[in-house]
């Protein structure tokens, strides 16, 4: 559940790799389109790389790469499961294909 940025209602939110159900999650209250908040510990995460890098040098190094290394994964985790709503303000892309699954039979 995250709270609504329109109505302040709270709002059921799909699991955070349910990319479909993201996409076109919408208030259930003021029907405003909402889209995922970028999740801000994969800011964290290019760090890594020169974090491993300097852990070559010294023990203290390697412990701290480690430990940066299981908070970033940590917060990760924390933040899907507990994602943030905000509204869309793009359009849907088109899709360049349509998948006609039902067939004519509608
Ligand atoms: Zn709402």
């Amino acid at each position: 559940m995250a709270p609504c940025p329109a109505c302040s209602h709270d709002v059921p939110t799909p699991i955070f790799l349910n990319l479909d159900a993201w996409r076109h999650l919408v208030c259930p209250h003021c029907k405003a389109r909402l889209e995922m908040k970028p999740l801000r510990s994969f800011v964290l995460g290019p760090l890594m790389v020169p974090m491993f890098l300097l852990a070559r040098r010294s023990r203290v190094l390697e412990v701290s790469a480690f430990v940066f290394m299981f908070v970033t994964i940590f917060l990760l985790l924390l933040e899907s499961f507990h994602p943030k709503v905000r509204l869309r303000t793009k359009p849907l892309p088109k899709p360049t294909i349509r998948l006609d699954i039902d067939g004519p039979s509608k």
